[in-house]
C-alpha cells in the first residue's frame, strides 16, 4: 500500500514551526503578518522543490497543483491553513497544509495518473486576526465588500496585509471558484479536543461543522426594597434568570446532546446589595450539528424562557443576533475516509466538530469533510498544542488513501 514519507513530514513540520517561534515554543504567524509572509515564501520553495506548480489567487490562497492528464478534470482540493493565532501551536491547520503537501508529493512520486487535478491549498486568515476564514469564504464566493469593510481586526491591519501580499478587495472577491470545476475538499486538523484519546481511538470522521445561534434574554420583573418585601411577593429578575440557566444546562444534556449552550454574560440593574433585581440580561448561544436541530433546540430554550419567566412572576423578551450555519460534511467523502482508514487498520468514529474551520466554508460549494487526529490533552490554541509523530503520521496517510478512495 503507498504509503507518505513520514521523516519528510516530521522536519517539514519541524522547520515551519520555527516560522514565527515564539520564546515558549509556541508559534505567532497572524494572517498577513511578516511572519505569514515569511511562512508563505517558505511553503512555495517546498511546493517548486517537489515539482508542483505553484499558484496564489487572489485572496492570497496559496496552492500546489499536480494536474491530471485531462486538462478539463475538476479539482479535488486537500489543505487547511498556514496562519496561527497569536502565540499558538505548531498543528492547527500546519499540520493540514503539510500533509496535503506530502500527499501530492508522494503521489507524484508514484506517478499515479488521478481523474482529478490535485490542489494542495492553504486558506488565508482562517484564525481571524483580520477578517476570519478570509481565504476560503472568497473561494465559495461568501465574502462581501462589507466584510472587508469592517473587518474584525481592524481597517488598518487588513490594508496593511493586503499591500504586504499585493492583495486589494477586488482581487479577494475575485478569488471565488466555480464549484462545477470542484470535485471536492478534504481538510486534516487536530481534535482540539478530547475526545479521541478517551476513546484511544486513532480517526475522527467529521460529520459537520457546529452552526451557532446566539440571544439575548432581557427578563423583566420589578425593583424593591431587599429587606421589606416578602421573599413570596418579589419578581426577581435573577431568581429567574438564574432557574433559566440551571434548566437550560439540563435540557440540552438530556435533549440535545452532543448540542452545548452556554450562559456567557449576566448584566444585572439596578445592580446593588440592597435593591431586588429588577431587570436581567443574559447572553446565550448554543450550537449543534444541523440547521434543523438547531430550530428544536431554539424552540425548546425558547420555551423555557418563557415558562421560567412567568413561574417566577417576571415577563421576558428574546431578540436572536447573528450567528452561523451549520455546516454538515458529504457523505461521501465521510464514507472514503472511513473507508481510508479501515485499509490502514486505524480505528476510527464519527464526530462533530464544535469549533469553526475552512470546511465550513467549502461545505457550502463543494463535497466536503474533515479527518481529525487526537491532540493531548485536548490542548489547542497554546504552545502546549502537541500530537504525537504516529498520529501526525496516521492522519496523512488516511488523507492519502482517502485521496485515492475519492480516485
Ligand atoms: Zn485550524
Amino acid at each position: 500500500m503507498l504509503t507518505i514519507n513520514e521523516t519528510r513530514l516530521l522536519s517539514d513540520l519541524a522547520a515551519l514551526a520555527e516560522i514565527g517561534r515564539t520564546e515558549d515554543g509556541g508559534v505567532s504567524r497572524l494572517a498577513l503578518s511578516s511572519a505569514d509572509e515569511a511562512g508563505r515564501w517558505w511553503f512555495q520553495a517546498q511546493v517548486i522543490a517537489a515539482g508542483l506548480e505553484f499558484r496564489q489567487d487572489g485572496a492570497g490562497n496559496l496552492s500546489a497543483v499536480l494536474p491530471a492528464a485531462d486538462p478539463q478534470a475538476q479539482t479535488l482540493l486537500i489543505g487547511s491553513h498556514l496562519d496561527t493565532v497569536l502565540n499558538g501551536g505548531r498543528f492547527d491547520g500546519a499540520l493540514g497544509v503539510l500533509a496535503a503537501l506530502e500527499v501530492a508529493r508522494t503521489l507524484a512520486e508514484a506517478g499515479a495518473a488521478l481523474p482529478f487535478h490535485l490542489e494542495v491549498i492553504s486558506f488565508t486568515d482562517e484564525e481571524g486576526a483580520v477578517v476570519g476564514l478570509l481565504g476560503s469564504q472568497a473561494v465559495a464566493g461568501q465574502l462581501t465588500y462589507a466584510h472587508l469593510a469592517n473587518p474584525r481586526g481592524g481597517a488598518a491591519a487588513l490594508e496593511d496585509g493586503m499591500a504586504r501580499l499585493g492583495l486589494t478587495p477586488d482581487t479577494i472577491l475575485a478569488a471565488r471558484r466555480d464549484p462545477v470545476l470542484l470535485a471536492g475538499y478534504v481538510e486534516l486538523h487536530i481534535e482540539q479536543g478530547t475526545r479521541l484519546e478517551e476513546a484511544h481511538l486513532d480517526i475522527g470522521v467529521v460529520t459537520g461543522i457546529v452552526g451557532i445561534r446566539s440571544a439575548w434574554l432581557q427578563f423583566q420583573g420589578q425593583a424593591a426594597h431587599a429587606g421589606t418585601m416578602p421573599m413570596l411577593e418579589r419578581a426577581d429578575a435573577l431568581w429567574g434568570a438564574a432557574e433559566f440557566v440551571q434548566r437550560a444546562r439540563s435540557l440540552v444534556i438530556d435533549r440535545f446532546s452532543p448540542g452545548v449552550m452556554n450562559c456567557g454574560r449576566l448584566d444585572l440593574a439596578p445592580g446593588s446589595f440592597n435593591i431586588v433585581p429588577a431587570e436581567v440580561k443574559l447572553a446565550l448561544e448554543f450550537r449543534h450539528g444541523t440547521e434543523g436541530q438547531l430550530d428544536e433546540m431554539a424552540a425548546a430554550l425558547f420555551s423555557l424562557a418563557e415558562e421560567v419567566a412567568q413561574a417566577n412572576n417576571l415577563s421576558v423578551t428574546i431578540e436572536e443576533t447573528s450567528g452561523c450555519t451549520a455546516a454538515p460534511a458529504a457523505e461521501t467523502v465521510v464514507r472514503a475516509i472511513e473507508t481510508a482508514a479501515d485499509r490502514l487498520g486505524l480505528s476510527h468514529t464519527r464526530l462533530m466538530s464544535f469549533a469553526g474551520h475552512d470546511t465550513q466554508s467549502m461545505a457550502a460549494i463543494t463535497p466536503s469533510a474533515m479527518i481529525f487526529v487526537p491532540s493531548v490533552n485536548g490542548v489547542s490554541h497554546s504552545p502546549q498544542e502537541f500530537s504525537e509523530d504516529r498520529d501526525v503520521i496516521n492522519g496523512a496517510n488516511v488523507l492519502l488513501q482517502t485521496v485515492l478512495a475519492l480516485a
